[in-house]
């Protein structure tokens, strides 16, 4: 991130730190932020935003590099606030305090959340995820909608799922559409991506029952013993469905029955449903 002095960015202290008053949209550290809504700046930097403070206190807990924290005026008498900008501060990163104009630029809406953060993207390389019983991994081939990608991470965290694998060209798991759908759970769910190739050698690599989900699949989903060894979940394209190399090398092909007009489930549907009976031997009430 560029650190830029104009006339229009005070610097004081705080009792967590040096933090920066910026109230004009030219300055330069407000536009690498802005530019992060495209995914060439946040290739290049590395970088994307998450909202809200509680979702920043957690990604702080679990250690993800924060590189600048950015609050609204009204929230810096905020403990949470406080808090969060202390250890951004202690870690290295930026903290801002901006008015209601520069943070709706940011956020680009109308009532934006109070707090934001830029973090430091993180992936998981494939090689280290090594499936074992009791796990289930999502693999998705060529996820196009950021939506749909942002809720199936939320989902496979809420099922307890061990990781998400984006297979082929996908939509960005860190574009803001994906990071606000995740709810929070990119930093709790561990993230790789590969190329068709690859994926199929971890899958042989591994004693790992791979499970695609197909409209024309010869299995009910019921109907599989997901207790016996770890599972892949393998889920299509969502106007393409699993192509032929990926769904011949499955060891199960699955259907989800439907009754109805609708041909076939939303893909994040889809792998919900596959989800919560994948792991459903293992999932009990809390309480
Ligand atoms: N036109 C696509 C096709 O013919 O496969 C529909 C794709 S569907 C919107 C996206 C993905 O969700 C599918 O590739 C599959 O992985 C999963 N899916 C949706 N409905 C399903 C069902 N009833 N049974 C199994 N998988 C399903």
């Amino acid at each position: 991130m560029t650190s830029g002095n104009t006339s229009t960015q005070n610097e004081r202290r705080t009792g967590v730190g040096q933090v920066k008053e910026i109230t004009s949209l030219s300055n330069p550290v407000i536009k690498d932020i802005r530019a992060l809504s495209l995914k060439k700046n946040r290739d290049r930097m590395s970088s994307f935003m998450a909202e809200g403070l509680k979702l920043i206190i957690d990604a702080l807990e679990q250690g993800w590099q924060i590189r600048t924290l950015i609050y609204s005026k009204a929230a810096k008498s905020n403990n949470g606030v406080e808090q969060a900008a202390a250890k951004t501060v202690a870690l290295g990163g930026l903290v801002l305090e901006v008015n209601d104009k520069v943070l709706s630029a940011i956020t680009r809406r109308d009532n934006p959340q109070m707090v934001c953060g830029v973090f430091e993207q993180r992936y998981i390389e494939l090689g280290e995820l090594h499936p074992k019983k009791d796990e289930t991994y999502v693999a998705l081939d060529r996820v196009r909608d950021p939506g749909n990608l942002g809720t199936i991470i939320r989902t496979a965290d809420a099922a307890g799922a061990s990781g998400v694998v984006l297979v082929g060209d996908t939509t960005d798991p860190f574009s803001l559409e994906t990071i606000r759908a995740t709810m929070g759970s990119i930093f709790a769910v561990p993230v790789a991506r590969t190329d068709v190739d690859s994926f199929l050698k971890w899958h042989d690599g591994h004693n790992a029952c791979l499970v695609g989900t197909h409209l024309a699949g010869a299995v009910d989903y019921r109907n599989i013993d997901y207790g016996e060894r770890s599972t892949i979940l393998l889920m299509g394209n969502e106007q393409a469905g699993l192509p032929p190399a990926l769904a011949e090398r499955c060891d199960k092909l699955a259907i989800i029955p439907q009754s109805g007009r609708a041909d076939s489930l939303n893909l994040a549907v889809a792998t919900g449903v596959m989800l919560f009976e994948a792991r459903r031997h293992l999932l009990e009430v809390q309480g």
